[in-house]
């Protein structure tokens, strides 16, 4: 690639990022470091009545915590600044003004009250869902139907004053798009969009092209809701006579099962997140993938691979191999269906592949949320031993509660079904066995299991019933591990105290 690649992620602060967002900033920074290029973040907040406050700080978090850091943005600045379209106000009318200067845009006057008749007359004619285009123009009060005097007029008024494009007649626009290669629109089909509004905002299509030809921005990768849109973009581009960029765009997420696109109604549907982070707001609370116990690397190789693969059957990759391996012609045409449990499976591969140094901090963090505090040993020795366990980080707590509290009931079914009073001198045996012995797994094995095989008794019955003591259930590791672990006075206790509780099952 010759030219410097520059691309830019551009989100509008209208609500949390959803998690397609974080694919197309993914998508977006995985090719500008393939290519040695610049990734940038643009906030595209011109729709004032949209804005949602909290919204862009929210996405500078969940950059930042899955590692995904723009080279420009807002926060760092750069070169092509500011990153804020509501910061470049001033630089838009100009542009506006020059297409109607060159007979591609021009000034309309209607009041909300006269769009909607417009829509109702033309319904009556059986026109549905009738648009402001070159069929309905001719109806509207506007620079094309209004005299010059009338138009310089109500233009120095400002009252209700707006610029449209001019959408040409019968021409067809065709953009190649690195996934849907040629794609054509005709331009009857398409509305005279609206590009500067009465207070002196762009609308996006206008800020958006205005901002990728300022900011010199090579490859536009965006989300397939875009495509649409990309037959305005392109004729600006050529009405201004810019060189336009590269269009991807990538294929919708769609729901885990049935049809359309995930939306973040369905996390709450199916009690997932679809937000990286959560996020609050009227009284609802969206569940976020760093709060549920993701490891954002592990979200990264996820989102890589909905919606683009590697051309081979690789899964697990660092971000430095998925730079390595990114192209756009690899991005798949069809939607991507969203599976959770894909998503659990690669954040459990990353847990178990995890130093356990690095799990140190965060076991700590997950006990102490659930008011467990514990010295570094045990945790150093808890964290080993429950590493190849956890799913979510969470799990350290919910896998292991019992090392923390002693069971408050038991498997009533399995303990009953191999728990007799004759076993209980057995048990005491077993407890000075843990109390004299050293106090290692290993030897803890060894020791209990020649008691048991030196006087006949059954590992099926007595094993599992240890377990259960301590445990409550028959889950969990190794049970001469978790002895070692809790320790000699605690298992014994917990021994002493199901003999009991055994009893009245
Ligand atoms: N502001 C648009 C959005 O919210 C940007 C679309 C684009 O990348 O052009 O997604």
């Amino acid at each position: 690639m010759s030219e410097k690649v520059r691309v830019r992620f551009a989100p509008s602060p209208t609500g949390p990022l959803h998690i397609g967002g974080v694919r197309t900033a993914l998508y977006n920074y995985l090719f500008a470091k393939k290519h040695g290029g610049t990734f940038i973040l643009r906030v595209e907040d011109t729709d004032q009545n949209r804005y949602v406050e909290g919204a862009e700080a929210y996405i500078a978090e969940a950059l930042d915590w899955l590692r995904l850091t723009p080279d420009e943005s807002p926060a760092q600045g750069g070169d092509y600044g500011p990153y804020r379209q509501s910061e470049r106000k001033s630089q838009y009318a100009k542009y506006a003004h020059e297409l109607v200067e060159k007979g591609h845009a021009y000034y309309a006057f209607d009041t909300s009250e006269e769009l909607t008749k417009m829509r109702t007359d033309q319904e009556a004619l059986g026109h549905h869902s009738a648009k402001y285009d070159r069929r309905t123009r001719s109806l509207m009060r506007n620079s094309l139907t209004l005299s010059a005097e009338e138009s310089k007029a109500l233009i120095e008024k400002n009252e209700n004053v707006i610029i449209r494009l001019k959408m040409p007649e019968n021409e067809v626009v065709t953009f190649t798009d690195i996934v849907r290669e040629d794609v054509s629109f005709n331009t009857d089909e398409l509305d005279d969009k609206v590009i500067l509004k009465n207070d002196g905002m762009p609308t996006y299509h206008l800020a958006n092209i205005v901002d990728d030809h300022l900011m010199e921005i090579t490859h536009v990768i965006r989300g397939e809701e875009w495509l649409s849109s990309t037959a305005h973009h392109v004729l600006m581009y050529r009405f201004f006579g810019w060189q336009e960029p590269k269009f991807t765009h990538l294929p919708l997420i769609l729901k885990p099962s049935g049809k359309g696109k995930l939306s973040k109604r369905d996390g709450a549907k199916f009690g997932f997140p679809v937000f990286p982070l959560e996020w609050q707001q009227e009284e609802e609370t969206y569940a976020g993938f760093r709060e549920q116990g993701y490891d954002p690397k592990a979200l990264l190789n996820f989102l890589v691979l909905l919606g683009w693969n590697p051309g081979n059957d690789e899964e697990v990759m660092t971000k430095d191999r998925m730079v390595e391996m990114f192209s756009l012609d690899k991005i798949v045409k069809s939607g991507a269906r969203f599976d959770i449990d894909k998503a659990k499976w690669f954040n459990q591969t990353y847990i178990h592949k995890q130093n356990v140094e690095e799990l140190l901090p965060i076991a700590k963090k997950v006990l102490a949320d659930n008011d467990v505090s514990v010295d570094d040993t045990f945790l150093t020795k808890y964290v080993t031993l429950m590493q190849e366990r956890i799913t979510l980080y969470p799990d350290f707590y919910t896998e292991g509660t019992f090392f923390f509290h002693a069971p408050a009931e038991y498997d009533a079914k399995q303990a009953k079904k191999r728990y007799t009073a004759e076993l209980d001198a057995h048990f005491e045996a077993i407890k000075s066995i843990i109390t004299d012995g050293n106090n290692e797994a290993a030897t803890l094995t060894d020791n209990v299991k020649s008691y048991l095989n030196e006087n006949e008794l059954k590992m099926g019955v007595y094993l599992p019933l240890l377990r259960i003591m301590m445990c409550g259930s028959l889950t969990g590791p190794d049970l001469f591990e978790i002895i070692a672990l809790l320790g000699i006075e605690e298992s014994n206790q917990r021994i002493d105290k199901a003999l009991v509780a055994f009893k009245e099952l």
